[in-house]
């Protein structure tokens, strides 16, 4: 008999989840993590808690409040003065939320019966697991079931190793003092947010994109004027831009780079290397008992998070499809309730919500228009302004325009967001595409006033060329 029904490697959104919904189903379930904190204690939550998520939205708020009372107090006729700001504060805010929240998660386990080690697991075999602690002692436990939940790390790039001035995500985050200049290689999701955060405190923001578009997956048209927004806030965005080779110390970096205009070289203070991150399934032994990976090292599972060997289930940023902390944990539900056979349970990710956090906020959900005509789908198209909805108004923040996408039986293809908030009001979005609602049950339901969702009702209104506001 095996020690536990569920053993889980990997305590982020998506191992801790599965691990709760397991105990939940009355499986007898370990989570396996190795992840420390400075105290040398585990700090459950993966990436997403510790480096990602959560300490990355704590900077964004802290940041976006400095910025609205440096630039906008006055405009409230609020007379405030932003003599400096306590960067050290600021963290030990953010430090506060992640340790509470790791200890929230260790809280869960306890009240629900998850049992948590601490240590580097590795399979020896379908049922086998052997975990390291930091003292290098090794232990066995054995399960019915395994999930693998280990998530994913940075992508490295030979031209600009991550060592004194050059950091990526996790040493972005903890940077002690403002940057004068600060260098973001890639333009993508990791490097706008995280360029935003030290660009509003102060710092000159460049970023470095290799490829010639701006957010290519997200709809061009609120790419087109993400772009156009993000300029005129002075980050320094150089499409195109191919990094050759960077030179570092303790205190600056210079970066050479050529684009369209040639060659140039760039000095910084520090540099943020966001070029996207790779599966972590490297030590794992998934070699030597034959699971399956693809050519980029993601673990290949089917529809139900299941992997070529039946009782090991992979989930999250692991296995291929969006890196993101909500499908991660749809996924440990998904493999949760397979394990328990409670009902036949599949992943489908079509409406899955993407979100950048900058201000003005992106987000969306469903197919993109260029999408769309590349798969030679008719469609139609309904678009609202934030100028024209007064709630943004008495936000200060009237940028960006809702549009919706929907089929000729009107149902709702796609549902595209560059606005305030737009991470909360993508959530209509989520539930008329996942749902197969017809854009007419937006229109029919009542839309508070004054709210930002006044926005999505005229945006559908707008298929019909009947906008009240504009
Ligand atoms: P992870 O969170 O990476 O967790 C994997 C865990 O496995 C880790 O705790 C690790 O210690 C453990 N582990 C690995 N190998 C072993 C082993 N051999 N033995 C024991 N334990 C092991 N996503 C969003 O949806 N929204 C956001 O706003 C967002 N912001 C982000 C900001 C940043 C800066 C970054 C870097 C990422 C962000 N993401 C965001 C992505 C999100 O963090 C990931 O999609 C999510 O964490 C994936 O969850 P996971 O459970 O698959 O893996
Ligand atoms: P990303 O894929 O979003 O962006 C990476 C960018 O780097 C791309 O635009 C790519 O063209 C560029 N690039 C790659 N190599 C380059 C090079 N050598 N020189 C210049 N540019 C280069 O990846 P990321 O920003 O590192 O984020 C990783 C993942 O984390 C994302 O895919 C996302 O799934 C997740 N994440 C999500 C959120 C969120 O949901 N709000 C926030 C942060 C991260």
């Amino acid at each position: 008999m095996s020690d536990y029904d569920v053993a889980i490697i990997g305590a982020g959104p998506g191992g801790y989840v599965a691990a709760i919904r397991c105990a939940q189903l009355g499986l007898k379930t370990v989570c396996i993590d190795k992840w420390v904190n400075k105290q040398s204690s585990a700090s459950l939550g993966g990436t997403c808690l510790n480096v990602g998520c959560i300490p990355s939205k704590a900077l964004l708020d802290s940041s976006h409040l400095h910025e609205t009372i440096k630039d906008e107090a006055s405009d409230h006729g609020i007379n405030a003065k932003v003599a400096s700001i306590d960067i050290a504060k600021m963290q030990a805010r953010k430090n506060t939320i992640i340790n509470n929240f790791s200890k929230g998660i260790a809280g869960l386990f306890s009240k629900n019966k998850v049992e948590s080690l601490l240590g580097a697991a590795k399979i020896i075999d379908e049922n086998t697991i052997e975990i390291t602690n930091d003292k290098s002692e090794k232990k066995l436990i054995t399960s019915n079931n395994i999930i693998i939940a280990t998530g994913s790390v940075p992508i490295e790039i030979q031209q600009a190793i991550v060592e004194d001035s050059i950091v990526d995500n996790d040493g972005a985050l903890n940077f002690d003092e403002i940057p004068t200049d600060l260098g973001v290689i890639g333009a993508g999701v990791i490097g706008l947010e995280l360029g935003s955060v030290w660009r509003r405190l102060g710092s000159n923001v460049t970023l470095l994109e290799m490829a010639e578009d701006f957010l290519p997956m997200a709809d061009h048209e609120i790419a087109k004027e993400a772009l156009k927004i993000f300029k005129s806030q002075g980050l320094n965005i150089k499409l195109g831009a191919k990094m050759t080779e960077t030179e570092n110390d303790e205190d600056y970096v210079s970066v050479t780079y050529s684009d369209s205009k040639g060659e140039e070289e760039l000095e910084f203070d520090k540099l943020i290397v966001a070029v996207g991150r790779k599966p972590n399934s490297d030590n794992l032994g998934l070699d030597d008992i034959g699971i399956e990976t693809n050519e980029r090292g993601f673990i290949k599972t089917n529809s139900q998070c299941q992997t070529n060997i039946e009782n090991i289930y992979a989930i999250g940023d692991v296995t291929p499809g969006p890196m993101l902390a909500h499908k991660a944990s749809k996924d440990g539900i998904i493999a949760a309730e397979n394990i328990a056979n409670d009902g036949n349970k599949n992943t489908h990710y079509e409406n899955i919500p993407w979100i950048i956090y900058t201000w003005p906020e992106i987000a969306w959900s469903g197919k993109t228009e260029q999408e769309l005509k590349a798969e030679n789908i008719s469609y139609k198209v309904g678009k609202f302004p934030f100028l024209a909805n007064g709630r943004a108004h008495a936000l200060n923040s009237p940028q960006g325009f809702i549009k919706i996408i929907a089929a000729d039986d009107d149902k709702v293809l796609g549902m595209h967001i560059i606005g305030p908030y737009a991470s909360e009001l993508i959530a209509t979005g989520v539930t008329a595409v996942g749902q197969y609602q017809s854009y007419q049950e937006i229109i029919d339901e009542i839309h508070a006033h004054p709210t930002l969702s006044e926005a999505v009702h005229e945006a559908a209104l707008d298929i019909e060329n009947r906008t009240i506001h504009i």
